[in-house]
């Protein structure tokens, strides 16, 4: 993780580095902040930052032995300890593919999500004692490739009061060692290790910041881009739930098209077709997408249950054509879908390869 990919706060990101540049890192920081707004993803790029063989003023290189192995989360000289429920294991160390795999996909990780992600909904995850002198144990080593070395306890407030045999460490590490715990719930955290910290405040994530993020890393427009994160209120995670819950733009007009080739109606198609032609090569494609989507979403519906990520009116409709229609006359939809799709990006004429879709797809009713 750079801090390129961490979404906006730039301050926070431009002061960090300067800190690291300049050689005045505090050995022990406690990074608070919501998960949203992008605590651990700091954490992360500080981290990479910190290890990067060549880094610019700014940013880690992204392209050194160092960076790459931060990468896949497997730089020898960087540590994680976690919660987790007791059930899995006496220390993180056995979890650490999990670890890697759930950062992987989401630097942005919730503690809920981690658990759902180790199969723990209801379990209560800590912090334990054996962790805690493993970490001891593996910071009094020397560092293997770097300067520093460093351990990310992600989540301190989950240390129990075993966490207090931490603390003479904290207050006396080893030379280059350095701690950067991140917290999201300061309150439940033992006051003890609070003093012994230096405090990096990660506040929500701009407006406007978290708007750009959104609109250059998912297929929306600046305008739901912007109203999402308004509603988010600087929260990445939050904003991408509501733009997963959020009807898509191309829903309405894909059902009534389906409507029309149902009922045969082809003067119907036919308007309905003059009107998406005006909206552009971009648009027409985003539209066969969404029906490709949706004929898969047919044929797995029974398998997925729940978990295809469609909303309520989506999954009504899904459920409503698959019961028209067999599941070979949805594969022959899909493959005609697929064929448009390949026709529009080859600037084929849209009235034409419209007019054929309307036709075939009537003729499967
Ligand atoms: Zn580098």
């Amino acid at each position: 993780m750079q801090f390129k990919q961490v979404a906006g706060q730039y301050s926070l990101k431009a002061k960090l580095a300067s800190n690291a540049a300049s050689g005045r890192v505090p050995h022990a920081q406690l990074v608070l902040g919501q998960s949203g707004a992008g605590n651990l993803p700091v954490a992360l790029a500080f981290a990479s930052y910190l290890l990067c063989k060549n880094p610019t003023p700014e940013d880690s290189c992204g392209v050194c032995d160092a960076c790459r192995k931060m990468q896949t989360l497997t730089h020898p000289d960087l540590h994680f300890s976690f919660p987790f429920p007791s059930s899995l294991g006496d220390t993180c160390v056995d979890l650490y593919p999990q670890w890697r795999k759930a950062l992987q996909a989401q630097p942005y990780l919730s503690y809920e999500s981690w658990m759902r992600q180790l199969n723990a909904e209801n379990k209560q995850g800590n912090i334990p004692i054996d962790e805690c002198r493993s970490i001891i144990r593996n910071l009094s080593m020397k560092a293997f490739e770097s300067r520093y070395k460093i351990l990310l306890l992600w989540l301190p407030e989950y240390l129990g009061k075993e966490g207090n045999v931490l603390l003479k460490f904290l207050e006396e590490p080893p030379p280059d060692t350095l701690f950067l715990l991140v917290c999201s719930q300061p309150d439940k955290l033992l006051s003890t290790i609070v003093s012994r910290t230096q405090l990096v405040r990660v506040p929500p994530i701009d407006e406007d910041d978290l708007a750009n993020h959104l609109s250059a890393t998912l297929e929306i427009s600046p305008e739901e881009a912007s109203r999402f994160s308004m509603m988010s209120g600087g929260d990445l995670l939050k904003a991408l739930e509501l733009v997963s819950n959020a009807e898509s733009p191309y829903m309405e007009p894909f059902r009534q098209w389906m409507l029309y080739c149902y009922k045969n109606n082809l003067h119907q198609s036919a308007k309905w077709t003059e009107e998406i032609s005006g909206k552009g090569r971009e648009y027409i494609k985003g539209l066969l997408l969404y029906g490709i989507e949706i004929m898969r979403a047919i044929t797995v519906m029974d398998y997925l249950g729940e978990r295809n990520g469609l909303n309520e009116s989506e999954k009504e409709f899904v459920s409503k054509l698959g019961k028209l229609m067999s599941p070979k006359k949805i594969i022959s939809i899909f493959e005609a879908l697929d064929a448009a799709v390949y026709e529009v990006e080859r600037n084929g004429n849209i009235k034409m390869i419209f007019t054929d879709l309307s036709f075939k797809i009537s003729r499967l009713f």
